[in-house]
Protein backbone atom coordinates (compact mmCIF):
# COMPACT_ATOMS: atom_id res chain seq x y z
CA UNK A 1 0.00 0.00 0.00
CA UNK A 2 1.78 3.61 -1.26
CA UNK A 3 1.49 5.83 1.88
CA UNK A 4 -0.15 9.08 1.20
CA UNK A 5 0.62 12.03 2.69
CA UNK A 6 -2.31 14.38 3.87
CA UNK A 7 -1.36 17.84 2.23
CA UNK A 8 -3.24 19.91 3.95
CA UNK A 9 -1.75 18.67 7.87
CA UNK A 10 1.17 18.96 5.90
CA UNK A 11 0.47 22.79 5.74
CA UNK A 12 -0.69 23.29 9.00
CA UNK A 13 2.72 21.44 10.19
CA UNK A 14 4.85 23.93 8.22
CA UNK A 15 2.84 26.50 9.48
CA UNK A 16 3.45 25.92 13.17
CA UNK A 17 6.92 24.96 12.28
CA UNK A 18 7.29 28.80 10.93
CA UNK A 19 5.75 30.34 13.95
CA UNK A 20 8.17 28.11 16.01
CA UNK A 21 11.03 29.19 14.22
CA UNK A 22 10.21 32.71 13.79
CA UNK A 23 9.54 33.17 17.65
CA UNK A 24 13.19 31.75 17.86
CA UNK A 25 14.69 33.79 15.81
CA UNK A 26 12.79 37.07 17.42
CA UNK A 27 14.31 36.20 20.32
CA UNK A 28 17.56 35.56 19.43
CA UNK A 29 17.42 39.12 18.83
CA UNK A 30 15.49 40.52 21.65
CA UNK A 31 18.24 38.82 24.19
CA UNK A 32 20.62 40.90 21.90
CA UNK A 33 22.77 38.13 20.76
CA UNK A 34 23.29 38.74 17.56
CA UNK A 35 22.95 42.17 15.32
CA UNK A 36 19.49 43.18 14.03
CA UNK A 37 19.19 40.84 10.99
CA UNK A 38 17.37 37.80 13.42
CA UNK A 39 14.34 40.64 13.17
CA UNK A 40 13.85 40.25 9.75
CA UNK A 41 14.09 36.52 9.94
CA UNK A 42 11.49 35.96 12.31
CA UNK A 43 9.16 38.58 10.53
CA UNK A 44 9.55 36.38 7.46
CA UNK A 45 9.05 32.86 9.51
CA UNK A 46 5.42 34.65 10.60
CA UNK A 47 4.54 35.80 7.29
CA UNK A 48 5.37 32.48 5.57
CA UNK A 49 4.01 30.34 8.27
CA UNK A 50 0.50 32.54 8.45
CA UNK A 51 0.59 31.90 4.66
CA UNK A 52 0.42 28.39 4.89
CA UNK A 53 -2.56 28.17 7.55
CA UNK A 54 -4.43 30.14 5.37
CA UNK A 55 -3.85 28.43 2.24
CA UNK A 56 -4.58 25.10 4.66
CA UNK A 57 -8.17 26.48 4.80
CA UNK A 58 -8.65 26.66 0.96
CA UNK A 59 -11.97 25.77 -0.46
CA UNK A 60 -13.44 25.87 2.99
CA UNK A 61 -13.19 29.97 4.00
CA UNK A 62 -13.14 32.77 1.05
CA UNK A 63 -10.56 32.86 -1.19
CA UNK A 64 -9.70 36.49 -0.51
CA UNK A 65 -8.10 34.43 2.93
CA UNK A 66 -7.05 31.58 1.47
CA UNK A 67 -5.81 32.58 -2.20
CA UNK A 68 -5.12 36.39 -2.20
CA UNK A 69 -3.72 37.08 1.77
CA UNK A 70 -2.40 33.56 1.73
CA UNK A 71 -0.30 34.08 -1.62
CA UNK A 72 0.65 37.25 -0.38
CA UNK A 73 1.74 36.51 2.93
CA UNK A 74 4.12 33.87 1.71
CA UNK A 75 5.35 36.25 -0.77
CA UNK A 76 6.18 39.20 2.11
CA UNK A 77 7.83 36.28 3.76
CA UNK A 78 10.41 35.44 1.25
CA UNK A 79 11.14 38.78 -0.02
CA UNK A 80 11.84 39.60 4.05
CA UNK A 81 14.09 36.65 4.03
CA UNK A 82 15.74 38.03 0.82
CA UNK A 83 15.94 42.05 2.58
CA UNK A 84 17.08 40.29 5.93
CA UNK A 85 20.44 38.61 3.64
CA UNK A 86 20.62 42.27 2.23
CA UNK A 87 20.73 44.05 4.87
CA UNK A 88 23.21 41.26 7.20
CA UNK A 89 24.89 41.90 4.09
CA UNK A 90 25.08 45.63 4.35
CA UNK A 91 22.79 46.14 1.30
CA UNK A 92 21.06 49.07 0.68
CA UNK A 93 16.68 48.43 0.79
CA UNK A 94 14.64 48.84 -1.96
CA UNK A 95 11.17 49.11 0.27
CA UNK A 96 9.31 50.66 -3.18
CA UNK A 97 10.02 47.49 -4.75
CA UNK A 98 8.76 45.19 -2.21
CA UNK A 99 5.23 47.32 -1.76
CA UNK A 100 4.83 47.33 -5.72
CA UNK A 101 5.85 43.77 -6.10
CA UNK A 102 3.15 42.65 -2.92
CA UNK A 103 0.49 45.24 -4.61
CA UNK A 104 1.02 43.71 -8.31
CA UNK A 105 1.01 40.10 -7.13
CA UNK A 106 -2.34 40.77 -5.05
CA UNK A 107 -3.54 42.31 -7.81
CA UNK A 108 -2.75 39.58 -10.39
CA UNK A 109 -4.37 36.52 -7.91
CA UNK A 110 -6.91 38.74 -7.61
CA UNK A 111 -7.69 38.85 -11.86
CA UNK A 112 -7.25 35.12 -11.95
CA UNK A 113 -9.87 33.78 -9.60
CA UNK A 114 -11.30 30.47 -9.16
CA UNK A 115 -9.74 27.30 -10.22
CA UNK A 116 -9.81 28.69 -13.76
CA UNK A 117 -7.47 31.09 -12.57
CA UNK A 118 -5.16 28.00 -10.66
CA UNK A 119 -2.50 27.29 -13.08
CA UNK A 120 -2.02 31.13 -14.03
CA UNK A 121 -2.02 31.80 -10.29
CA UNK A 122 1.18 29.21 -9.70
CA UNK A 123 2.85 30.64 -12.34
CA UNK A 124 2.63 33.94 -10.87
CA UNK A 125 3.72 32.79 -7.07
CA UNK A 126 6.33 30.60 -8.41
CA UNK A 127 8.42 32.97 -10.69
CA UNK A 128 8.47 35.16 -7.64
CA UNK A 129 9.60 32.91 -4.85
CA UNK A 130 12.15 31.75 -7.77
CA UNK A 131 13.73 34.90 -7.95
CA UNK A 132 13.42 35.87 -4.32
CA UNK A 133 15.72 32.18 -3.59
CA UNK A 134 17.85 32.94 -6.65
CA UNK A 135 18.91 36.29 -5.44
CA UNK A 136 19.27 34.54 -2.09
CA UNK A 137 21.65 32.15 -3.68
CA UNK A 138 23.37 35.10 -5.25
CA UNK A 139 23.57 37.42 -1.95
CA UNK A 140 24.72 34.30 0.27
CA UNK A 141 27.85 33.09 -1.97
CA UNK A 142 28.73 36.64 -2.32
CA UNK A 143 28.92 36.62 1.85
CA UNK A 144 30.94 33.12 1.83
CA UNK A 145 32.94 34.81 -1.21
CA UNK A 146 33.66 37.81 0.42
CA UNK A 147 33.44 37.60 4.26
CA UNK A 148 34.57 33.82 4.11
CA UNK A 149 31.53 33.02 6.60
CA UNK A 150 31.10 29.08 5.61
CA UNK A 151 27.49 28.83 6.92
CA UNK A 152 26.63 31.07 4.09
CA UNK A 153 27.57 28.14 1.59
CA UNK A 154 25.73 26.47 3.53
CA UNK A 155 22.52 28.76 3.57
CA UNK A 156 23.13 28.83 -0.60
CA UNK A 157 22.81 25.21 -0.75
CA UNK A 158 19.39 24.69 1.28
CA UNK A 159 18.30 27.49 -0.99
CA UNK A 160 19.62 26.77 -4.47
CA UNK A 161 16.94 23.46 -4.90
CA UNK A 162 13.65 25.42 -4.16
CA UNK A 163 14.88 27.71 -7.35
CA UNK A 164 14.78 24.48 -9.30
CA UNK A 165 11.79 23.09 -7.69
CA UNK A 166 9.69 26.42 -8.70
CA UNK A 167 11.37 26.47 -11.81
CA UNK A 168 9.42 23.04 -12.47
CA UNK A 169 5.98 24.29 -11.07
CA UNK A 170 6.51 26.94 -14.02
CA UNK A 171 7.37 24.41 -16.82
CA UNK A 172 4.33 22.26 -15.52
CA UNK A 173 2.16 25.02 -15.13
CA UNK A 174 3.26 26.25 -18.91
CA UNK A 175 2.44 22.53 -20.05
CA UNK A 176 -0.99 22.59 -17.77
CA UNK A 177 0.01 19.56 -16.13
CA UNK A 178 -0.80 20.97 -12.56
CA UNK A 179 -4.24 20.81 -12.23
CA UNK A 180 -6.94 22.55 -10.67
CA UNK A 181 -6.35 22.66 -6.76
CA UNK A 182 -4.21 23.15 -4.35
CA UNK A 183 -5.43 20.20 -2.36
CA UNK A 184 -6.07 17.55 -4.91
CA UNK A 185 -7.62 14.29 -3.94
CA UNK A 186 -4.76 12.12 -5.30
CA UNK A 187 -2.12 13.98 -3.62
CA UNK A 188 0.95 11.30 -4.55
CA UNK A 189 4.32 12.99 -4.95
CA UNK A 190 3.14 16.48 -3.82
CA UNK A 191 2.90 15.36 -0.27
CA UNK A 192 6.15 14.31 -0.35
CA UNK A 193 7.19 17.90 -1.52
CA UNK A 194 5.53 19.75 0.51
CA UNK A 195 7.03 17.59 3.80
CA UNK A 196 9.97 17.85 1.95
CA UNK A 197 9.58 21.38 1.89
CA UNK A 198 9.15 21.77 5.95
CA UNK A 199 12.62 20.07 6.69
CA UNK A 200 14.01 22.62 4.66
CA UNK A 201 12.09 25.40 6.10
CA UNK A 202 13.41 24.00 9.26
CA UNK A 203 17.24 23.60 8.33
CA UNK A 204 16.83 27.11 6.85
CA UNK A 205 16.25 28.91 9.86
CA UNK A 206 18.88 26.91 11.83
CA UNK A 207 21.17 27.74 9.15
CA UNK A 208 20.35 31.52 8.94
CA UNK A 209 21.17 31.54 13.08
CA UNK A 210 24.40 30.01 12.73
CA UNK A 211 25.04 32.69 9.52
CA UNK A 212 24.62 35.29 12.44
CA UNK A 213 26.67 33.63 14.91
CA UNK A 214 29.64 33.15 12.71
CA UNK A 215 30.02 36.68 11.82
CA UNK A 216 29.24 37.23 15.80
CA UNK A 217 32.43 35.01 16.24
CA UNK A 218 34.26 36.64 13.61
CA UNK A 219 33.69 40.37 14.91
CA UNK A 220 34.68 39.08 18.47
CA UNK A 221 37.86 37.44 17.21
CA UNK A 222 38.66 40.24 15.27
CA UNK A 223 38.24 42.55 18.37
CA UNK A 224 40.40 40.59 20.61
CA UNK A 225 42.93 40.60 17.83
CA UNK A 226 43.44 44.34 16.89
CA UNK A 227 44.39 47.70 18.87
CA UNK A 228 40.99 49.41 19.80
CA UNK A 229 42.94 53.02 19.17
CA UNK A 230 44.39 52.53 15.52
CA UNK A 231 43.14 49.20 13.97
CA UNK A 232 46.59 47.73 13.72
CA UNK A 233 46.96 44.34 14.83
CA UNK A 234 47.80 43.86 18.75
CA UNK A 235 50.26 41.26 20.46
CA UNK A 236 47.80 38.48 20.61
CA UNK A 237 47.07 38.79 17.11
CA UNK A 238 50.82 38.72 15.87
CA UNK A 239 51.15 35.79 17.84
CA UNK A 240 48.05 33.85 16.18
CA UNK A 241 49.51 35.37 12.61
CA UNK A 242 52.95 33.90 13.32
CA UNK A 243 51.52 30.85 14.46
CA UNK A 244 49.64 30.54 11.49
CA UNK A 245 52.93 31.52 9.12
CA UNK A 246 54.68 28.60 10.95
CA UNK A 247 52.02 26.28 9.55
CA UNK A 248 52.14 27.29 5.99
CA UNK A 249 55.56 28.53 5.95
CA UNK A 250 56.69 25.35 3.27
CA UNK A 251 53.79 27.20 1.14
CA UNK A 252 54.89 30.75 1.40
CA UNK A 253 58.89 30.11 2.19
CA UNK A 254 60.15 31.56 5.28
CA UNK A 255 61.84 34.76 4.15
CA UNK A 256 60.49 37.99 6.02
CA UNK A 257 61.63 41.80 6.84
CA UNK A 258 60.65 42.89 9.74
CA UNK A 259 60.74 46.91 11.06
CA UNK A 260 60.47 48.16 14.59
CA UNK A 261 59.43 51.27 14.10
CA UNK A 262 59.12 53.72 17.09
CA UNK A 263 57.93 57.50 17.12
CA UNK A 264 60.58 59.93 18.07
CA UNK A 265 59.99 62.09 21.47
CA UNK A 266 56.18 60.89 21.21
CA UNK A 267 56.23 61.16 25.67
CA UNK A 268 57.42 65.09 24.92
CA UNK A 269 55.00 65.57 22.65
CA UNK A 270 52.05 63.72 24.95
CA UNK A 271 53.47 66.19 27.87
CA UNK A 272 52.87 69.74 25.95
CA UNK A 273 50.41 68.80 23.74
CA UNK A 274 47.93 66.21 25.60
CA UNK A 275 47.08 62.37 25.30
CA UNK A 276 44.10 63.40 22.57
CA UNK A 277 46.98 64.69 20.34
CA UNK A 278 49.52 61.55 21.41
CA UNK A 279 46.06 59.51 19.87
CA UNK A 280 45.72 61.33 16.81
CA UNK A 281 49.51 61.42 15.88
CA UNK A 282 49.06 57.26 16.61
CA UNK A 283 46.25 56.94 14.29
CA UNK A 284 47.84 59.22 11.44
CA UNK A 285 50.79 56.78 11.97
CA UNK A 286 48.92 54.04 11.14
CA UNK A 287 47.14 55.10 8.48
CA UNK A 288 49.99 56.54 6.82
CA UNK A 289 51.72 53.22 7.32
CA UNK A 290 48.51 51.12 5.61
CA UNK A 291 49.08 52.65 2.30
CA UNK A 292 52.62 51.95 2.15
CA UNK A 293 51.64 48.29 2.59
CA UNK A 294 50.63 45.18 0.17
CA UNK A 295 47.53 43.09 1.31
CA UNK A 296 49.89 40.18 3.10
CA UNK A 297 52.01 42.42 5.09
CA UNK A 298 51.34 43.27 8.70
CA UNK A 299 51.06 45.96 10.67
CA UNK A 300 51.18 45.46 14.56
CA UNK A 301 50.97 48.02 17.56
CA UNK A 302 53.39 46.36 20.03
CA UNK A 303 52.14 49.10 22.47
CA UNK A 304 52.51 52.77 23.43
CA UNK A 305 54.31 54.42 20.27
CA UNK A 306 56.01 51.27 19.09
CA UNK A 307 54.78 49.49 15.60
CA UNK A 308 56.02 46.31 14.42
CA UNK A 309 55.78 45.48 10.03
CA UNK A 310 56.17 42.53 8.79
CA UNK A 311 57.02 42.16 4.91
CA UNK A 312 56.83 38.86 3.92
CA UNK A 313 58.90 37.73 1.11
CA UNK A 314 60.84 41.15 1.20
CA UNK A 315 64.57 41.32 0.84
CA UNK A 316 66.20 43.74 3.75
CA UNK A 317 67.49 46.21 0.92
CA UNK A 318 63.85 46.63 -0.48
CA UNK A 319 62.71 46.46 3.22
CA UNK A 320 64.95 49.37 4.47
CA UNK A 321 63.37 51.36 0.64
CA UNK A 322 60.06 51.03 2.10
CA UNK A 323 60.98 52.24 5.87
CA UNK A 324 62.11 55.56 4.09
CA UNK A 325 59.02 55.70 2.45
CA UNK A 326 57.25 55.20 5.63
CA UNK A 327 59.50 58.08 7.50
CA UNK A 328 58.26 60.14 4.48
CA UNK A 329 54.82 59.32 3.97
CA UNK A 330 54.43 60.18 7.74
CA UNK A 331 55.94 63.41 7.86
CA UNK A 332 54.24 64.22 4.83
CA UNK A 333 50.23 63.46 6.57
CA UNK A 334 51.73 65.36 10.01
CA UNK A 335 51.56 68.31 7.79
CA UNK A 336 47.76 68.77 7.61
CA UNK A 337 48.26 68.90 11.98
CA UNK A 338 47.71 72.51 13.18
CA UNK A 339 50.57 73.69 16.11
CA UNK A 340 53.05 71.19 16.09
CA UNK A 341 56.12 72.77 16.70
CA UNK A 342 58.14 69.95 16.38
CA UNK A 343 56.62 67.32 14.66
CA UNK A 344 57.32 63.87 15.38
CA UNK A 345 59.97 61.47 13.72
CA UNK A 346 60.45 58.22 12.88
CA UNK A 347 63.39 55.66 14.52
CA UNK A 348 63.14 52.36 12.44
CA UNK A 349 65.02 49.00 12.94
CA UNK A 350 65.00 46.53 9.81
CA UNK A 351 65.66 42.70 10.25
CA UNK A 352 65.58 39.75 8.02
CA UNK A 353 63.47 37.45 9.90
CA UNK A 354 62.68 33.42 9.31
CA UNK A 355 59.53 33.02 10.14
CA UNK A 356 59.61 29.15 10.46
CA UNK A 357 60.66 27.97 14.18
CA UNK A 358 61.05 31.45 16.32
CA UNK A 359 59.05 32.71 18.87
CA UNK A 360 58.12 36.35 18.53
CA UNK A 361 60.40 37.47 20.88
CA UNK A 362 63.29 36.53 19.21
CA UNK A 363 61.78 37.96 16.07
CA UNK A 364 61.47 40.98 17.77
CA UNK A 365 65.22 40.69 19.12
CA UNK A 366 66.70 41.16 16.20
CA UNK A 367 65.32 44.39 14.38
CA UNK A 368 65.58 45.50 18.70
CA UNK A 369 68.96 45.95 18.42
CA UNK A 370 68.84 48.45 14.72
CA UNK A 371 66.41 50.56 16.17
CA UNK A 372 67.98 51.08 19.44
CA UNK A 373 71.10 51.71 17.37
CA UNK A 374 69.06 54.00 15.21
CA UNK A 375 67.78 56.21 18.63
CA UNK A 376 71.45 56.42 19.76
CA UNK A 377 72.47 57.59 16.31
CA UNK A 378 70.14 60.49 16.68
CA UNK A 379 66.50 59.15 15.74
CA UNK A 380 64.80 60.00 12.40
CA UNK A 381 66.18 57.23 10.65
CA UNK A 382 66.68 53.90 9.33
CA UNK A 383 69.12 50.95 10.27
CA UNK A 384 69.51 47.88 9.37
CA UNK A 385 70.27 44.84 11.78
CA UNK A 386 74.54 44.47 11.69
CA UNK A 387 74.83 40.94 9.78
CA UNK A 388 72.43 42.06 6.80
CA UNK A 389 74.02 45.51 6.73
CA UNK A 390 77.17 43.95 6.10
CA UNK A 391 76.41 40.88 3.89
P1 LIG B 1 62.08 58.05 22.19
O1 LIG B 1 62.42 59.06 21.18
O2 LIG B 1 63.28 57.52 22.89
O3 LIG B 1 61.23 56.96 21.67
O4 LIG B 1 61.29 58.83 23.30
P2 LIG B 1 59.76 58.78 23.60
O5 LIG B 1 59.37 60.01 24.27
O6 LIG B 1 58.98 58.42 22.40
O7 LIG B 1 59.78 57.62 24.65
P3 LIG B 1 58.96 56.31 24.71
O8 LIG B 1 58.91 55.69 23.36
O9 LIG B 1 59.53 55.48 25.81
O10 LIG B 1 57.57 56.87 25.17
C1 LIG B 1 56.40 56.34 24.78
C2 LIG B 1 55.31 57.24 25.32
O11 LIG B 1 54.08 56.91 24.67
C3 LIG B 1 55.04 57.08 26.79
C4 LIG B 1 53.53 57.16 26.94
O12 LIG B 1 53.19 58.32 27.63
C5 LIG B 1 53.03 57.30 25.53
N1 LIG B 1 51.91 56.45 25.22
C6 LIG B 1 51.81 55.11 25.37
N2 LIG B 1 50.61 54.65 24.93
C7 LIG B 1 49.93 55.75 24.50
C8 LIG B 1 48.64 55.94 23.94
O13 LIG B 1 47.84 55.01 23.71
N3 LIG B 1 48.27 57.21 23.62
C9 LIG B 1 49.10 58.27 23.82
N4 LIG B 1 48.69 59.48 23.49
N5 LIG B 1 50.32 58.11 24.37
C10 LIG B 1 50.74 56.87 24.70
MG1 LIG C 1 59.15 56.69 21.28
Amino acid sequence: MALTLDLRTIFVTGALTCFIIGVTQLMTFVTGRFTRSPVWWGASSLCIGFGLLSAAFRDTLPDVITVEFANTAMLAGCLLLLFGIRAFGGRELNWFLFGLVLLATWTLLALFPGKEGFTTRVMVVATVMALCDASIVREAVRLAREEGLRSAWLLAALFAPTVLIYAGRIILAALDQIGTTLFPQDSGATGWLAASGVTFVILRGQALLLLAGERTNQMLASLAQHDPLTGAMNRSGLEQWLAQQRRRSQRVGPKASLLLVDIDHFKALNDSRGHAAGDEILRIFTSAVRGQLRSDDILARQGGDEFAIILPGVSVREAVRIADRIRNVFRDALAIVDDLPLPPTLSIGVAEVDLRGVSLEQLLAEADEALYRAKRLGRDRVQAQLKTAEA
